[in-house]
């Protein structure tokens, strides 16, 4: 049987530390308590949606306005998404706003131009419910269902979504604790529903320079606590717009299995979260530079295709020719340091050479470019290399001279 110990030190969370029954599992696992159906599994689960999987080694990519405005605003927005190799277009209809005064969505009407704009680009949809109407209404109309921040701790509206049979984003309300936020998946669980989708959306703290604050460490201790997948909101955490880039590479670095990211066809006429917004080309561009990132941490993310036009053709070609360009300057001060590990008249190994073009011409073949490029180029490559090892040399020798003239006077 297992073993249940409560550990005091962990800061914070009403933790247990499990002792697994098989001993051959020397890892103990943490966890919360009363997290019985949302706590740590062997396996974590992957939630299926059409030809969408969320918790996969896939990021998946979340777009759209705030709030649904318009039927053109989500068609644009839809594009925007598409082009961008996202797979779910979001938008709210119920808007849960601080402000009675503040615009508080169109309702039915903007869950046809959502649902419209999601049907004709091939994407999937979200939207927020606010109480048992709103859920009634979108329920059948919507792929996922969304628990704003707010109403994270509105039990009876978790058991209700638990009733249904469509995953959950449970956003993390703005001061809750992760384990209140595990404990309100919980709940959504516990009610007949296993596909929740835990979303990081900053916590309130005491810092006014962003909205909130963006909590990436909620992230690992959510996946550590948890076996449901984890998204992130960098919109709402950072309630400005030229933090999203870096914040949405982090969270992916962080580990989480997905973004969430408000964008408008034109911010500054949103009639909400206009500020943090991203314009679409800023969104395409940020889904094209997701992909370096993702596969850094064993992740995958693919952008969508540009389009041909000439002048994206060209772009692509000018980012790439700036890539060579660093990558020749990274191979060069790596040979300058290899340089300083040889004698002078070591410096030219051609067997080496030799080798290196064997090498590149087999990889050319393969990647069908034509042999003669490698045998052209590299042998430019290696001369200006051996004389900037020469040079280095010869700089380190003259140094060494100038020391041995002029000492330094130890005073
Ligand atoms: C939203 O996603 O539109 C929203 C209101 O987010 P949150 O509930 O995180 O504030
Ligand atoms: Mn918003």
């Amino acid at each position: 049987m297992a073993i249940i110990r409560s550990i005091p030190g962990l800061v914070g969370l009403n933790v247990q530390r499990k002792k697994p029954a098989n001993d051959n599992n020397l890892r103990e696992a943490v966890i919360v308590k009363d997290l019985i159906l949302a706590g740590r599994r062997a396996e974590r689960s992957v939630i299926g949606l059409k030809d969408v999987t969320i918790g996969a080694k896939e990021i998946i990519l979340i777009g759209g306005p705030c709030a649904v405005e318009s039927s053109l605003q989500m068609r644009r927005s839809a594009e925007t998404v598409k082009k961008a190799g996202g797979k779910i277009l979001r938008g709210g209809v119920f808007k849960p706003r601080t402000s009675p005064y503040s615009f508080q969505g169109l309702g039915l009407e903007g869950l046809n131009y959502l649902v419209q704009a999601a049907k004709d680009h091939g994407l999937l949809c979200v939207t927020e419910v606010i109480d048992a109407q709103s859920l009634d209404q979108v329920v059948n109309r919507v792929d996922i269902i969304q628990i704003g921040a707010r109403n994270m701790q509105n039990f009876e509206l978790l058991k209700m979504v638990g009733k249904i049979n469509k995953p959950i984003i449970l956003k993390r309300g703005l001061s809750a604790t992760i384990e209140e936020w595990l404990l309100a998946a919980e709940y959504v669980l516990a009610a007949g529903n296993p596909q929740v989708i835990l979303c990081e959306r900053g916590i309130r703290t005491y810092e006014p320079s962003t909205r909130n604050t963006l909590d990436l460490s909620a992230v690992g201790v959510a996946k550590e606590l948890s076996h449901l997948p984890v998204i992130v909101d960098p919109s709402h955490a950072a309630g400005r717009r030229d933090l999203i880039s870096s914040l949405s590479k982090a969270a992916i670095a962080a580990g989480a299995d997905g973004l969430l990211i408000e964008t408008h066809p034109n911010p500054a006429e949103a009639a909400s979260d206009g500020p943090q917004s991203l314009t679409p080309e800023q969104f395409i561009q940020l889904a094209g530079e997701l992909g370096v990132v993702a596969s850094s941490v064993q992740r995958i993310f693919t952008a969508g295709r540009p389009e041909d036009t000439i002048e994206s053709l060209r772009a692509q070609i000018d980012s790439i020719d700036q890539i060579i360009l660093e990558k020749l300057a990274d191979r060069m001060q790596i040979v300058r340091k290899l340089g300083d590990q040889k004698r002078l008249d070591q410096v030219k190994v051609a067997s080496r050479q030799k080798e290196i073009v064997q090498r590149l011409v087999n990889l050319a073949n393969e990647l069908q470019l034509p042999a003669e490029l490698v045998k052209r180029i590299y042998p430019l490559i290696f001369e200006f290399g051996i004389q900037s090892q020469i040079k280095s040399h010869l700089a380190q020798e003259k140094e060494l001279e100038l020391s041995t003239y002029y000492p330094t006077s130890g005073k």
